[in-house]
């Protein structure tokens, strides 16, 4: 069992300061913990590239999955008010419903989150999606989903609020090895941007780094997926609702913007980059689902790696190293379920009972669950 940190002056290491390190990190803070995060490259952290949707039922999520999908959910707008409260920056939340659409009322009705949905017909879809094209028949509205602009808000806020709770950042320092001494934490050996190598001594650490993580714990089932993202720019009102389509989604941002998303590469491996077969994907998929948006103009153009699992589930709680407790692999709901992540894991690690219904699910997540299958 791991001992928990305390607000000694020894820092508990974030690494990674992507999505969830920041997330954590504040988390860990607000309890008046010593924080640094090391962080390799802000850009390159999946929290800049998703789409930002907050979909357990839209997803079609099952299990504990999506328990843990629906428990973070529901602790969204407080987690956001606290984010907010903090840092003074709004986050961009903003509950707009999720409407799935299917080609037939019996795809409806086997869709795994069928029962959280609203049923529509043709004629109510066409009166929630404008323009949707003809062969989609019927559809679920999800109202309880919805998005949080983590791209342009979320993270910047996220990154302000722990700022202003004390935590510290190493910006550009990779950390290369994780340092033990019979299987307790002991430090991590880290390498800067001039080339310079230093190892940090310290007994606590939270394992954020997202797709890489295997790289630092090669027990760790964790590898990138990577998906290809565009924006477009639409007409003043033109869509209301988030659409998610087979493969292909689109997420209406407050300005008008569209977030259209995502190619799901599982052979790219760390390839970075666009690829002519990724946004040939993208722009077949609006046109399958909105023929209209073909004309929109694009505004922007990016990648990303989310960090999967073989059961697509994140690697939370304790690691088999005692004193590195692991919050990785969130695969594509990274963003919803951030915020029950940073509560469970930094009551963990501070030696806070975490609240039960997610305590409950633990052993869903452990980093080892494949091991115990026949
Ligand atoms: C295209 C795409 C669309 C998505 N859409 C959604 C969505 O709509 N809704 C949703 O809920 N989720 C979505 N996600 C998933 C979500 O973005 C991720 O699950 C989440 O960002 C993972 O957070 P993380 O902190 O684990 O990883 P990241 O945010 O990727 O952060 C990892 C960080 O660790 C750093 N790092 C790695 N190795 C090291 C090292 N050795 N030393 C120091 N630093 C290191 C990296 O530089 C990086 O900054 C999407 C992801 C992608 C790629």
């Amino acid at each position: 069992m791991t001992a928990a940190c305390s607000s000694s002056s020894e820092p508990v290491l974030v690494l990674g300061g992507g999505l969830m390190g920041l997330a954590i990190a504040h988390q860990l803070a607000r309890k008046g913990i010593a924080v640094t995060v090391l962080s390799r490259r802000r850009s390159e952290a999946a929290g800049f590239v998703a789409a930002g949707m907050l979909a357990p039922h839209a997803e079609g999520l099952s299990g504990p999955l999506l328990q843990l999908g629906q428990l973070s959910l529901g602790r969204v707008p407080s987690w956001v008010a606290q984010i907010e409260a903090d840092s003074g920056l709004p986050c961009g939340l903003r509950s707009t419903g999720i409407v799935v659409p299917f080609r037939s009322d019996k795809e409806r009705d086997l869709y795994p989150t069928a029962a959280f949905g609203e049923p529509l017909d043709r004629e109510q879809l066409e009166q929630e999606l404008p323009g949707l094209a003809p062969e989609w028949s019927a559809g679920l509205l999800f109202s309880q989903d919805g998005q949080i602009d983590n791209r342009r808000q979320l993270m910047r806020a996220l990154e302000s609020a722990c700022v202003d709770r004390g935590v510290q950042f190493q910006e550009g320092v990779e950390v290369q090895e994780l340092l033990q001494n019979h299987g307790q934490l002991k430090g991590v050996r880290t390498r800067d941007l001039e080339g310079t190598l230093s190892t940090l001594s310290c007994s606590q650490a939270m394992l954020c780094s997202g797709a890489w993580s295997a790289q630092l714990l090669p027990e760790l089932q964790v590898f990138p997926v990577k998906g290809q993202m565009l924006s477009l720019q639409t007409p003043r009102g033109a869509l209301r609702r988030v659409i998610f389509g087979p493969g292909t989604y689109f997420v209406p941002r407050e300005d008008g913007l569209v977030v259209v998303g995502a190619t799901s590469e599982r052979n790219a491996g760390f390839n970075e980059g666009l690829t002519p077969q990724g946004q040939t994907t993208l722009q077949q998929g609006i046109a399958a689902l909105l023929p209209e948006a073909i004309n929109w103009p694009p505004m922007e153009r990016w990648w990303g790696f989310r960090p999967c699992t073989p059961d697509e589930g994140p690697l939370l709680g304790e690691s088999p190293i005692a004193g590195l407790w692991l919050a990785c692999g969130h695969h594509r709901n990274g963003v919803l379920m951030a915020g029950a992540t940073a509560e469970l894991i930094a009551d963990l690690a501070s030696g806070s009972a975490p609240r039960k219904d997610l305590a409950a699910l633990l052993p869903s997540f452990r980093w080892d669950r494949w091991r115990s299958e026949p």
